[in-house]
């Protein structure tokens, strides 16, 4: 059976997708098979692994409706995950969901049917906390909140961790918070790191390693349809390598997830 991961923030522009797709690439390259989910309606995980989000046919809005089957969705990306693309019209989802009892577990429900192929699915949440989100953390084993180590980075984080616990106590009791993901992480400064202390202190979160420092690569990949895996040397996937790395040794031989302590912050 797959293990589910959640990768959410209501905050936009936090790295959710680039982990996503970046965590996702590191694992195939380590012989993992690897589904991701585009759960943003906004499709910029879809579009930026070559996926035209208007040229699809169906998307993960048909399967949450209940119209489509997984199976008959699913797309192959170049960097060889299979991807549960987005349309925009996953928009409409949420409107429609509110609608249906069992609302929060459209996705779990759905993705049953092909958890058994997949050693790791991937879910990408999008930048709000409604009926998606709390599908994608209905759906999941356990999340990981990206954190861009700026000024009031831990504003959103408070709100985020209540809807975890409700979660938790209402849809999904075995959800499990793995940490936060410090993203565009520039050691140089002392204000990267004053923001992740303040957040490690404040809530207790694990901070997982290594940071994902910022690197102009990012934004070159999401225009070529591959992930940064894909490209020449650099620090970012450097970093995602590291980390899946990390993810595996704790998910497959039980070791205890990488985190930096409150000295090395
Ligand atoms: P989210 O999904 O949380 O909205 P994205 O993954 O789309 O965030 O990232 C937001 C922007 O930041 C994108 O333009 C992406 O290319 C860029 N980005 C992500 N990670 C890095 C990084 N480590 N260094 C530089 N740019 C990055
Ligand atoms: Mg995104």
């Amino acid at each position: 059976m797959a293990r589910v991961l959640a990768v959410a923030n209501q905050k936009g522009g936090v790295a959710k997708t680039t982990t996503v797709a970046s965590l996702g690439a590191a694992l195939v390259a380590r012989g993992r098979s690897v589904l991701i989910v585009d759960l943003d309606p906004q499709a910029c995980l879809t579009f930026s692994l070559g996926h035209d989000p208007d040229k699809l046919a169906s998307s993960v809005h048909d399967v949450l409706i209940g119209e489509a089957d997984v199976d008959d969705v699913l797309v192959d990306t170049a960097d060889g995950m299979t991807l549960l693309p987005a349309t925009i019209d996953l928009a409409g989802a949420e409107a429609l969901l509110l609608m249906r009892p069992g609302r929060e577990h459209a996705l779990r429900r759905a993705l049953t049917a092909v958890a058994e192929r997949f050693d790791y699915i991937f879910i990408d949440c999008p930048p709000s906390l409604g009926v998606l989100t709390l599908n994608g953390l209905t759906a999941a084993d356990a999340v990981m909140v990206p954190l861009q180590c700026e000024t009031l980075a831990h504003r959103g984080v408070g709100q985020l961790l209540r809807t975890v616990e409700e979660v938790q106590s209402i849809t999904n009791p075995s959800l499990r918070m793995l940490g936060v993901l410090p993203t565009l992480y520039d050691a140089r400064t002392t204000h990267s790191r004053d923001v992740l202390a303040d957040v490690s202190d404040r809530y207790g979160m694990p901070v997982l390693a290594p940071p994902i420092p910022r690197t102009v690569r990012f934004a070159e990949a999401s225009a070529s349809g591959a992930t940064v895996l894909a490209g020449r040397k650099n620090k970012g996937a450097a970093a995602y390598r590291e980390l899946a790395g990390n993810l595996l040794a704790h998910w497959e031989d039980g070791a205890e997830p990488v985190t930096l302590s409150a000295a090395e912050i």
